[in-house]
């Protein structure tokens, strides 16, 4: 991709020079052929669980190094540095083979609801062994009844003197299977308007009555979880903000998913395809190269829109534009880079298992991942309508009903 970087100032060069010195020292090159850190593979709970602890040995290694949390204060285990530093190091860690793979999105979802919602000793004890991959956390949010209208939730919490008993069920838990700890929210007050009487609870996945059952895909691999609660003990000490108040950091957790997903990662796309059509002698196939161009100029985009966010944030003002356009933007330009992948392989796409294959494989299957998993398209668009246009909202039949007299299939 072409270089947008504007103005470098010598301080963030020293700061890439540094950074990029420690990676190679640290990590291999990326090769394009096997790497571990794009093929994913997910051929199996085996399989996975390799991959997750890979994940986790590399956030080690950052943390270890003092390039975890770049941005986050070093009281917190962090680096105390700038967002232009941590762009500086994404885009330099991308050309190496390695990531902390769904690590980094617990990062960013709980570090934040903690950051902004938790007490201070919360922050003490749990920020730095969320940094430093010492405990691996799960988002336990998504019911079978609760999914973009998650206010909505029934998993049930009764106080029990310095206990929340919780029972019920939460299902699409990403990596539950290998988290040791899970961010959960339940109802702890049905009498009162749904989102009012929901709290959030941090949990110890080893608790007795918490059963992990992962939902294998087609493709072998269990990325997914249903997790049961039965009379789970949960000390009250656990919650995070209020008794009831919990759609505060729900919220919080929420904006820092859609930002994380919108923010995207620093490692485009377009030049794998680019490549891969070369290979295949469809680079003067006109079709190919208008979407070729399409995707190119969605990834530039993308970089640009977050850069200026970046910058707004630093200098204080509001952003150009909401984390939820960001993060729709991305979602569809990843079905647009999944169909392209598909379409340059044609049958080999789905047929053979060479590293091109398995990847477009991967781009195909995962192509509505970002449409749906942090909120569907539908849902952010309604939200980009009541929000950033100020249009009116949906309808809402159960605004100021108790939770319990909302009628429920
Ligand atoms: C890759 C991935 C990872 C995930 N990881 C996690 C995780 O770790 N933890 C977790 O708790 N959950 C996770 N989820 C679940 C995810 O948050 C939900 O799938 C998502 O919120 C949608 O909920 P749902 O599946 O129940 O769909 P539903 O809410 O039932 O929606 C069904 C359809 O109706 C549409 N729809 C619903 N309401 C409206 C509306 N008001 N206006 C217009 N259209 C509407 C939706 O857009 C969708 O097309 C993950 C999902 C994915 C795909």
């Amino acid at each position: 991709m072409a270089d947008t970087r504007i103005e470098e100032s010598a301080e963030l060069a020293a700061f890439r020079a540094e950074a990029r010195a420690w990676l190679e020292a640290n990590a291999s090159p990326k090769t394009g052929v096997d790497d571990w850190s794009t093929q994913r593979h997910h051929v199996d709970q085996d399989a996975m669980r390799e991959y997750f602890e890979q994940c986790r040995a590399w956030q080690r290694k950052l943390f270890a190094g003092g390039w975890a949390g770049i941005s986050w204060p070093s009281e917190h285990g962090g680096r105390g540095g700038t967002s232009d530093q941590v762009r500086v190091f994404k885009e330099e860690m991308a050309a190496f083979d390695v990531t902390s793979g769904f690590l980094d999105a617990t990062i960013a979802m709980l570090g934040a609801a903690l950051r902004f919602c938790g007490s201070e000793d919360q922050k003490r004890h749990y920020l730095p062994r969320l940094l430093s991959a010492e405990d691996a956390w799960c988002q336990l949010f998504s019911e079978p009844g609760a999914g973009s209208d998650l206010a909505g939730l029934a998993a049930r919490a009764v106080r029990d003197g310095d206990h929340f008993v919780v029972n019920g069920q939460k299902v699409w838990n990403s990596m539950a299977q290998f988290a040791d700890h899970g961010f959960v929210i339940v109802r702890s007050n049905p009498d009162v308007p749904k989102h009012q009487g929901i709290t959030f609870l941090l949990v110890d996945m080893a608790s007795p009555g918490i059963e992990v059952r992962p939902l294998i895909q087609a493709n072998g691999a269990g990325h997914f979880n249903e997790v049961f609660f039965e009379d789970v003990r949960i000390p009250v000490e656990n919650v995070v903000g209020e008794i009831d108040g919990g759609w505060a950091p729900t919220r919080v957790v929420m904006m820092a998913e859609s930002q994380f997903i919108g923010g995207g990662g620093a490692d485009p796309v377009t030049p794998r395809l680019t490549e891969m059509a070369r290979r295949l002698g469809l680079a003067d196939d006109a079709g190919v190269r208008q979407e070729l161009a399409a995707c190119h100029t969605r990834e530039l985009l993308l970089k640009l829109l977050s850069e200026a966010m970046m910058q707004a944030v630093r200098q204080g003002d509001d952003p150009p534009v909401s984390g939820g356009v960001l993060k729709l933007f991305t979602a569809e330009s990843r079905v647009l880079f999944g169909n392209l992948a598909t379409r340059l392989l044609g049958p080999a796409a789905t047929a053979d298992a060479d590293p091109d294959s398995e990847w477009a494989q991967l781009a195909l299957i995962n192509r509505f991942s970002v449409s749906i998993g942090g909120g569907t398209n539908e849902v952010g668009r309604n939200n980009i309508g009541e929000r950033d246009l100020g249009l009116p909202r949906e309808p809402r039949v159960d605004k100021d009903v108790a939770w319990k007299d909302v009628p429920r299939g």
